[in-house]
């Protein structure tokens, strides 16, 4: 069993610990906690909990609960470690896994902070014994996962993509925007070279705009192919790979309200919607242009590679076991919808 550190229980790092629990090669051996608040309670009935630093231990203390020790301690007795915390504290606490532990960070990192980037369709071999990985953020996640198939099964000359971000997640009331839009001013946006660090020859220029929703982010694809193709071809190639989902409007789907709906009625673990979705009433093909617009649920897309990443950074599993382990064990292979 490979024992599994999750430090920060936040949106990510909550969802990971969860799945790693589904594992049949996994378990958590405990959850790093900085506040005792709602979530530590709850997190306390499955997981054992240690705290950052001193001062969060005492804070757990006056709060009456239970903690197991400090962040060095569950080092210690755990195979890996997949840092969830915010953005920026990953590289951070690099300093305290090099050496001692394998590492799996997030994409609100710098590609920098670890030895390679993950998706697993596209890099699950070059991320393969490293030991440091980073599962990139859920816009390129989402990227890679609708654009891999069609550059492996076709192939893509240049792409050119508009990202429409959520503000932010449900459970935040702190950040905006609440009444504007906002977008990104630099050209490309960040998103554009983060999945080249995942599908390395691809061409591709992106543009993000913040809106003032929390459901998911929408994007609008534009792509030039290799060669003329049909829509056929297109949707052939996606149709291989399990995490990408066709949806359409024709069923009432003609939002993110409506899509995030259905998945509430799927009974996975908090309504997630692992598999980035596609609407196929839009996808065009004409000779070699292809557009077509998708939907990722940001809190949840990463989570299946956050599991596969850590067995392609342990190099426990070929890529193909493992993403047939993780699918299994999160209902990805199963129509859980209709
Ligand atoms: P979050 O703010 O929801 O969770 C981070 C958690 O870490 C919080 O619970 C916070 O209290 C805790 N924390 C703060 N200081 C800590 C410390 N010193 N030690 C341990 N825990 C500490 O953030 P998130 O949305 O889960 O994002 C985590 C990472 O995942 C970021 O790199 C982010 O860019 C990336 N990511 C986020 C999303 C998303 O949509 N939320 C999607 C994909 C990737």
């Amino acid at each position: 069993m490979i024992n599994v550190a999750v430090n920060g229980y936040g949106t990510i790092g909550r969802r990971v610990a969860h799945a790693v629990l589904k594992q049949p090669d996994m378990k958590v051996s405990g959850i790093v906690k900085a506040t005792p608040d709602y979530v530590a309670r709850m997190a306390a009935k499955t997981f054992r909990i240690y705290v950052p630093d001193e001062i969060s231990a005492r804070k757990f203390k006056e709060a009456g609960i239970d903690t197991a020790g400090l962040l060095p301690d569950l080092l210690s007795t755990s195979d890996i470690v997949v840092d969830a915390t915010p953005e920026g504290m990953g590289e951070k606490n690099r300093t305290m896994y090099t050496g001692k532990i394998n590492a799996i960070f997030q994409g609100g990192e710098d590609s920098s902070v670890a030895d390679a980037s993950f998706n697993a369709y596209s890099s699950y071999g070059e991320c393969y014994g490293k030991k440091s990985v980073r599962v990139v953020s859920c816009n390129t996640t989402g990227l890679a996962r609708s654009l891999f198939p069609v550059h492996s099964e076709i192939g893509i000359q240049h792409v050119s993509a508009t990202l429409i971000r959520r503000a932010t997640d449900p459970n935040d009331s702190k950040k905006g925007p609440i009444n504007a839009i906002e977008p990104s001013l630099k050209f490309p946006s960040h998103h554009a070279p983060d999945v080249k660090t995942v599908i390395r020859d691809i061409d591709i220029d992106t543009v993000a705009v913040k809106v003032p929703t929390t459901l998911m982010h929408v994007h609008v694809v534009d792509a030039r192919l290799r060669k003329n193709a049909t829509r056929e071809e297109v949707i052939g190639a996606w149709s291989k790979f399990r995490r990408v989902r066709l949806i359409s409007g024709k069923d009432g789907l003609a939002s993110t309200a409506q899509i995030m709906d259905m998945s509430r009625e799927g009974n996975r673990d908090r309504s997630d919607l692992y598999e980035i979705v596609i609407w196929q009433d839009s996808v065009s093909v004409k000779g070699d242009r292809l557009n077509y617009i998708q939907a990722v649920h940001q809190e949840s897309i990463v989570v299946p590679e956050n599991v596969d990443a850590i067995r392609s950074s342990l190099g426990s599993a070929g890529q193909y076991e493992s993403i047939d382990l993780t699918d299994r064990s999160l209902s990805i292979d199963r129509e859980v919808f209709y």
